[in-house]
C-alpha cells in the first residue's frame, strides 16, 4: 500500500499499476467488481446519516460511487496533477456535469469554434436555454480569446488538439487569462491523454476526458472523468448525481483494467502515428497530413512546448481533380483498408478511420463543411497499436486502389 507522499514520487507507469491500491480492501490482487446498487448501513444511525450526506462515498449507493471508482479517481488525479477526480458514465457526462456546475443564468462562457460535436451542442443550444451567453473564437487566435472575455465571463472552455485538423489551443495563455481574472478554465484533454499532455501544469483548472478513448483503450466501455481541485470536483459530483451520469461498476472495473496498460499503449501509439504520418506526408496521392508532431503543422512549435507526445490522432487529405473526385477517392481508400476499421471513436488498440465529409453529409452543406475545415477528401485517423509495417502496408495497398 502507498501513502499519498509515496504516490507523488511514483512515475506515471507505476501509478497506473499501483495507484489507489488502498481502496481495494480485499486480498484480491485484481479488485472485484462491486456489482451492487446498494450497501448495508453501518450500525449507528448517525454513521448512516453521515454516509448519506457524504460526497462520492464508496459504499452507500452505486449512483454516488463505488470502491473501484475511488481507486481510478486517485490514479487519474495523480496523472493529471490535480487534487481530485470524479468518474462519470461517459465523456459527455463529465463535460456536462463540469460545465453546468460552473455557470448560472447571466454568466458568459468563452469557447472555441471547433469542439467535439456534442460539447458544441451543449455550448450552442443548451447553455443559451438556461440564460448563459457563449462566445465562440478561433482557438489559434490567442488574442481573440482574451478579447472575448467580459466582466460576467465565468468559464473558458477549450479542447486541444481538436478535430478535424488537430488544431491546438495555447494552454499556457488560457491558464494565465483564467488566473489573472479568476475565471474557471477547462480543457478537454481526450485526444492527448494525460501521458502526452497535462493542462493543469499550465494553469488550467479543470481537465476533462472521454475515458471511452485512450484511458479505457479497448473500445469496450464508455466513461468520463473530471479532474480539478477538491472543491470543484465535489461541486461537479453534486451536479453529476442529479444528472444521473454515474459510472456503473462493470464499466469501472473494465476502465481500471484498461488503465493498467495506458503507458504501453500510448507509447506505441505515439510511435506508430509518427511513422505513419511520415509515410503519408510525401505520398503523391495525399495533399496534406495534419499531425502536430510534423514540422508542417502550423502550430508545431506550440505542440512542442505543451505536449510530451503527440498521440495517435491525425487527419489527411486525399487528392482529386475536384471536390467530387476527392470525396470518391477518400471513400475508395476507406473501402479498401483491411486493418483499419471504418468506425467512429478513437484512442483504442485498433486503428479506426472515418471520412468526415460523408459522415456529416446530412448535417452540413458542402460550404459549411469547408468552413469547418472538413474537405471532401479529409480522412480522420486514430492510429492503434498494430505492428507499424503492417499498418503502412495496409495504407499503401489501399492508396494503390485510389
Ligand atoms: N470529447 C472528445 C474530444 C471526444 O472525441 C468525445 C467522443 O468522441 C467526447 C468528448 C465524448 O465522449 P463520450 O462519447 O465518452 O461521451
Amino acid at each position: 500500500m502507498h501513502t499519498e507522499r509515496d504516490l507523488a514520487r511514483l512515475h506515471a507507469e507505476t501509478l497506473l499499476i499501483h495507484g489507489g491500491d488502498a481502496h481495494n480492501a480485499t486480498p484480491a490482487v485484481v479488485p472485484p467488481i462491486w456489482q451492487s446498487s446498494t450497501y448495508r448501513a453501518p450500525d449507528s444511525p448517525e454513521a448512516f446519516a453521515d454516509l448519506a450526506a457524504s460526497i462520492n462515498p464508496t459504499q452507500f449507493y452505486s449512483r454516488h460511487g463505488n470502491p473501484t471508482n475511488a481507486q481510478i479517481q486517485e490514479i487519474l488525479a495523480h496523472l493529471e496533477g490535480t487534487e481530485s477526480a470524479m468518474l462519470t458514465s461517459s465523456g459527455m457526462g463529465a463535460i456536462s456535469a463540469a460545465v453546468l456546475a460552473s455557470v448560472k443564468s447571466g454568466d458568459h462562457v468563452v469557447t472555441q469554434t471547433s469542439l467535439y460535436a456534442a460539447a458544441m451542442t451543449l455550448m450552442r443550444t443548451v447553455l443559451p436555454q438556461f440564460g448563459v451567453d457563449v462566445t465562440f473564437v478561433d482557438q489559434t487566435d490567442t488574442a481573440a480569446i482574451e478579447q472575448a472575455i467580459r466582466p460576467n465571463t465565468t468559464l473558458i472552455y477549450v479542447e486541444s488538439p481538436v478535430n478535424p485538423l488537430m488544431t491546438l489551443t495555447d494552454l499556457r495563455a488560457v491558464g494565465k487569462f483564467g488566473r489573472e481574472r479568476r475565471i474557471t478554465t477547462m480543457c478537454d484533454n481526450t485526444f492527448a491523454s494525460p501521458l502526452n499532455q497535462t493542462p493543469h501544469e499550465f494553469g488550467i483548472d479543470v481537465v476533462l476526458h472521454s475515458a471511452t478513448k485512450y484511458l479505457g483503450g479497448h473500445s469496450d466501455l464508455t466513461a468520463g472523468v473530471v479532474c480539478g481541485s477538491k472543491a470543484f470536483v465535489d461541486n461537479a459530483w453534486k451536479m453529476m448525481i442529479v444528472l444521473g451520469s454515474s459510472l456503473a461498476p462493470l464499466e469501472s472495473w473494465l476502465l481500471l483494467r484498461g488503465l493498467r496498460t495506458l503507458s504501453l499503449r500510448v507509447e506505441r501509439t505515439n510511435q506508430n502515428a509518427m511513422k505513419l504520418a511520415e509515410f503519408l506526408e510525401p505520398h503523391p496521392k495525399i495533399s496534406r497530413v495534419n499531425y502536430p508532431a510534423l514540422r508542417s503543422h502550423p502550430q508545431h512549435d506550440l505542440a512542442m512546448s505543451q505536449m510530451k507526445g503527440f498521440s495517435g490522432m491525425m487527419s489527411f487529405e486525399v487528392n482529386g481533380v475536384d471536390e467530387s473526385a476527392k470525396f470518391d477517392n477518400a471513400q475508395t481508400l476507406i473501402r479498401n483498408m483491411k486493418l483499419a476499421a471504418n468506425a467512429v471513436s478513437l484512442g483504442s488498440v485498433e486503428t479506426l478511420i472515418v471520412h468526415p465529409a460523408s459522415m456529416w453529409s446530412y448535417h452540413y452543406t458542402p460550404e459549411q463543411r469547408a468552413a469547418m475545415g472538413i474537405g471532401a477528401g479529409l480522412i480522420r485517423l486514430s492510429v492503434g497499436i498494430e505492428y507499424i509495417d503492417d499498418l503502412i502496408c495496409d495504407f499503401e495497398q489501399a492508396l494503390n486502389c485510389v
